[in-house]
């Protein structure tokens, strides 16, 4: 028999993130992953910021400059944002980058470069756009890791630690900050079709893409919907999660 829960749910709130016109923040946001995620927002009608560390800015996106290993950088592009925008409600931890060695020839500069960037830089971001958000009432934060992170990756330590390590952080932020109506969720890709993995080789290639069963790369729109997903109102009881999009390499993990 099915008995009435022992106290009634709290009633949903209204939720003060609504479905366009937001104001989102996506950081390493001028190629790859981040471009998709960030022209994915446009598409719906929000109001698109995108930090960019070198090079070019992307075509109708409103950019600023930031490298996310420095805090005083942080701060300031989300200060510009603030003020072409309004307050941050979405933002999306997306930069990183990869410096692969086998453990015996990986430097301390190596692992601390990486941890400093993908974990590091996202915390700075989260800190900076949270603040805004908890006044606000609600937001969406995002954390772009790998699946690396829960399945591991020989020659890859530094950077399966700080993709892990992001698991530990937006859950840590789900539960500090869900009774602001703020989510914390995480995104695990698994091998896309980016500079990221132009990089290897052809046999790398093909042993990682024997371990995909859909035996295929993501395209960075397929990881950008997932992203999109887990910002939208359909989505504000998810909180804490990881969602793979990796073909089933991590088979849920
Ligand atoms: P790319 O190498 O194509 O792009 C990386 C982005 O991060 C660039 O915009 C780059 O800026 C930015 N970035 C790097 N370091 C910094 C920094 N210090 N400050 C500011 N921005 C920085 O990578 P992807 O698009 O493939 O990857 C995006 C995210 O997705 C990363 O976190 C990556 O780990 C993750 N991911 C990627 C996978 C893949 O298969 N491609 C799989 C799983 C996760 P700049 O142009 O200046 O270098």
């Amino acid at each position: 028999m099915l008995r009435a829960p022992p106290r009634a749910l709290p009633p949903r709130r209204s939720g003060k993130v609504r479905p366009l016109n937001r104001s989102v923040l996506v950081s390493g946001g001028n190629r790859g992953i981040g471009l998709a995620v960030a022209r994915a927002f446009a598409e719906a009608g929000d109001k698109v910021a995108v930090t960019c560390r070198s090079g070019e800015p992307p075509e109708g996106l409103f950019a600023v400059r930031c490298d996310v290993t420095d805090a005083g950088q942080v701060e300031r592009a989300c200060k510009e944002v603030v003020r072409e925008h309004g307050p941050v409600q979405v933002v999306v931890a997306n930069a990183g980058i990869t410096r692969d060695r086998l453990l015996a020839r990986m430097s301390e500069d190596d692992f601390s470069a990486v941890l400093d960037t993908n974990l590091t830089g996202a915390f700075r971001l989260v800190r900076q756009a949270a603040g805004g958000m908890m006044r606000a009432g609600g937001g969406r934060i995002v954390l772009v890791s790998s699946a690396m992170g829960l399945y591991g990756s020989a020659g890859q330590a530094n950077y399966a630690a700080s993709k892990a390590g992001l698991v530990g952080l937006a859950r840590s932020l789900a539960r500090e900050l869900g009774s602001r109506d703020i989510t914390c969720n995480v995104v695990a890709p698994g091998f896309v079709d980016t500079d990221m993995t132009q990089a290897l080789s052809e046999a790398q290639r093909a042993r990682v893409l024997g371990q995909v069963p859909l035996g295929r790369c993501a395209e960075a729109a397929e990881v950008a919907a997932a992203v999109r997903f887990l910002a939208s109102e359909e989505a504000a009881y998810i909180t804490g999660a990881v969602i793979p999009v990796d073909g089933g390499l991590g088979m849920g993990h």
